[in-house]
């Protein structure tokens, strides 16, 4: 879709720092967990507070190299007070210098790279950038930061990601987008059809590299980054930090500027508990019992397959609950709204499946609920990570039976 960054921000801004919602069931078929057995005492953790210990910034916003127009668009967002992360990489970036940030989601990565980013675009108009994300969520939410902090700008822009027109996507490649966000496997396709020319890409991003690697992306990566202008600043940036991680990075970059943030790790500061229940119709109202307390502002639960997510969210909602579901049975669309509401907090629980829920990043999430188990302990962990974002505090509570 055709944007300039001068138009309003059509997805409206979503309280991300604060909520409160208030919410308001039936025993289903018996399932048991397909996959690899996890002693159910690694559910169970004492956040480590000193993780939410405050950084000192060496900057402010009003300190960096940038145009009027893009500090008065950060001010618009909230943002007084760089993250560490973009306090430490901003300043390299605006050098010229490539940049890998060892960050997750939540630690204000995005703007790390968009606000460099926007700055060259904006003061030299051959350049053009492209930001690679592994899900379509994350590119959308890539798209929407982007959108707002380039706003009057006039800089256009292409969003090239699956389940949205092709139409739509053809007309926007047509104007010359000056930032194309998209993810692996739509933008390999705009090349392969010759609707992508990369030659002028001059800013390339990879966000999330380590779950576009779990994803199976690495091959449609290194053919995209192949195509790429030989004299470009790359952005990488990774939660964790592997053997293969490493060469991808180096192959590509050139005397990069790292940036590690300590707690990257993600379920260090979430307090960790498990729910026994006995059979299904206890488990339920245990479920009840817990989204009706004040502290359980807002809630994703996993439950393990689509139609048990479909059936879980709904029985939320007969019992008045304001429930949300996610899953890839959902048209992109609805995954979008429903999202979209989330964020917003105009529903406070949104029942989801592990694949449904990669890449989202929602702030103010206050607790995660293994509504069924997680199939592996990397998957627990990715699940958990939703929780105590921005250096807070959150909860984890796993269901287990004996
Ligand atoms: P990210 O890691 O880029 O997904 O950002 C996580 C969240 O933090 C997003 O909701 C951002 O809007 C928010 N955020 C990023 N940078 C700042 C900042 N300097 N001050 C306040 N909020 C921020």
């Amino acid at each position: 879709m055709s944007y300039t960054f001068r138009s309003n921000n059509k997805f409206g801004a979503s309280k991300r720092f604060s909520t409160n919602g208030r919410r308001n069931n039936q025993s289903r078929g018996s399932r048991r967990p397909m996959g690899q057995y996890i002693d159910p005492a690694r559910f169970v953790k004492t956040a480590n507070l000193t993780l939410a210990e405050e950084y000192v910034p060496r900057h402010s916003f009003t300190d960096f190299a940038i145009s009027q127009g893009l500090k008065d668009n950060l001010a618009t967002k909230g943002y007084e007070i760089p993250s560490p992360i973009q306090d430490q990489a901003i300043p390299a970036a605006l050098k010229g210098q490539d940049v890998i940030g060892i960050a997750s989601t939540g630690t204000g990565k995005t703007a790390a790279f968009a606000v460099p980013i926007i700055q060259k675009l904006t003061t030299d108009n051959t350049s053009a950038a492209l930001i690679i994300a592994p899900t379509r969520e994350l590119a959308q939410q890539i798209e929407q930061e982007c959108r707002e902090l380039g706003k009057g700008s006039g800089l256009s822009g292409a969003l090239l990601i699956g389940g949205s027109s092709m139409g739509t996507q053809l007309r926007d490649l047509k104007y010359n987008p000056r930032i194309v966000i998209g993810t692996p496997g739509r933008t390999k396709d705009h090349i392969e059809r010759g609707t992508l020319k990369l030659q002028k890409f001059n800013l390339v991003v990879l966000d999330e590299v380590d779950r576009m690697l779990d994803m199976g992306f690495i091959h449609d990566v290194t053919t995209i980054l192949d195509e790429l202008s030989e004299n470009r600043q790359s952005f990488f940036f990774s939660a964790t930090m592997d053997v293969k991680i490493r060469n991808l990075i180096s192959r590509f970059t050139k005397d990069p500027f790292t940036v590690t943030l300590k707690s990257s790790g993600g379920s260090e500061n979430v307090h960790q508990n498990v729910v026994r229940y006995a059979g299904n119709s206890d488990r339920m109202e245990k479920l009840h019992n817990i989204l009706l307390k004040e502290e359980v502002e807002k809630v994703i639960v996993f439950d393990e397959t689509q139609r048990n997510v479909e059936r879980l969210s709904n029985e939320l909602l007969q019992r008045g609950f304001s429930a949300g579901a996610i899953h890839g049975g959902k048209t992109q669309g609805h995954r979008e709204r429903a999202l979209s509401r989330f964020k917003k907090s105009e529903v406070t629980i949104l029942v989801a499946t592990d694949v449904a829920a990669r890449g989202i990043d929602v702030v103010d999430i206050t607790h995660v609920i293994n509504f069924s188990l997680p199939k592996g302990y990397d998957d627990y962990i990715h699940r958990i990570g939703r929780a105590g974002r921005a250096g807070r505090i959150g909860h984890a509570l796993t269901f287990i039976t004996d």
